[in-house]
């Protein structure tokens, strides 16, 4: 029965509330089916205290095998490279964190703040914090470019602000069920199962992608929000289009634009009002171009779409 800890460092528990809606299998089907003991959660362990402190220490000294540490948060490093801020069972989160990753066979990052450093680290910074692997776009982080777990593999990162809960639960059992080898990373170590694609693979608004037909309000039900609302979809790896939240929908398929929380720069534009919700443009043309399409390319493409739009792309389809 493969142990599972779960420790939380700078959040909001979004990864955690995401995780407890996960349907199928649910957060209940990991231990009934799949057989993972939940050794400790910030939202299901019973332990406080002492308690605590003691289950901690004993993963830490092998005497309870800890097979997957998952951690949720940025690792706070502040003030002046102590962690004290950020206290936890009575030592600086940031050692536990050091100390549980030298022993746990496989270390899951959840979430934009453990990937990356996410919204915690963005500038000034004023946490120190740092993801576990990476600090936005740079390789090492808190645990440093050269870490791999006992397994050999390195930090599982599954970013997200929040991430799928299907995406959490679907590694969790294919690393507790023996099948970690079919789990391929990519270069920032997210599994290429679910990162590989675009979040605009399967939106609902592609044909209006196709045609230059221009969403101008959220919500709209026709129309691509690439072109007006700063939509990130066409540059953003995530299956957010594949697969649905909640089994229903998506952020574009409900006319709200892709952030690109996936990837390591979330947030981009720092979330400015008024600069994320708009496309940013040089001569009429975005500046962040959908993955490999150059600028000259970019200009024909749309220039020959725009012309040949039919009369439906401007008007709402899912009026019956
Ligand atoms: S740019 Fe956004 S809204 Fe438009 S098709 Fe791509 S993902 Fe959908």
């Amino acid at each position: 029965m493969p142990n599972l800890l779960w420790l939380q460092g700078g959040a909001c528990s979004g990864n955690t509330m995401s995780f407890l809606n996960a349907e199928e299998p649910s957060a209940c089907d990991l231990v009934t089916d799949f057989g993972i003991n939940i050794l400790w959660h910030p939202s299901l362990g019973m332990e406080l205290g002492d308690n605590l402190k003691r289950l901690l220490q004993s993963c830490v000294s092998g005497e309870t095998p800890l097979d997957i540490f998952v951690f949720e948060g940025s690792v706070v490093n502040a003030p002046n490279g102590t962690g004290e801020w950020n206290r936890f069972a009575g030592h600086p989160m940031k050692d536990w964190v050091a100390a549980l990753s030298k022993v746990a066979t496989f270390v899951v990052a959840l979430g934009d703040c453990a990937t990356w450093g996410g919204i915690p680290a963005t500038a000034p910074n004023p946490t120190d914090s740092q993801g576990l692997q990476f600090l936005k776009r740079a390789h090492g982080g808190f645990l440093g470019a050269d870490f791999k777990a006992k397994s050999g593999l390195p930090v599982i990162n599954i970013p997200g602000c929040p991430c799928h809960p299907d995406w959490v639960t679907q590694i969790l059992v294919g690393v507790a069920t023996g099948n970690a080898g079919a789990i391929t990373l990519d270069e920032f170590q997210r599994p290429s199962t679910f990162f590989t694609s675009f979040t605009q693979t399967g939106c609902t608004r592609n044909m209006h992608f196709a045609y230059k037909v221009s969403a101008t309000e959220f919500g709209q039900r026709k129309g691509c929000l690439f072109y007006d609302l700063g939509c990130r979809g066409p540059m953003t790896h995530s299956p957010c289009n594949r697969i649905l939240w909640n089994r229903q929908s998506s952020k574009t398929r409900a006319g709200m634009p892709c952030l690109g929380c996936t990837e390591p720069e979330f947030p981009f534009f720092e979330l400015e009002p008024g600069t994320v919700f708009k496309t940013q443009t040089v001569m009429g043309v975005p500046k962040d171009l959908p993955a490999g399409v150059n600028q000259a390319g970019y200009i024909k493409l749309t220039g020959a779409a725009k012309a040949a739009a039919p009369q439906w792309a401007e008007e709402d389809i899912f009026v019956p």
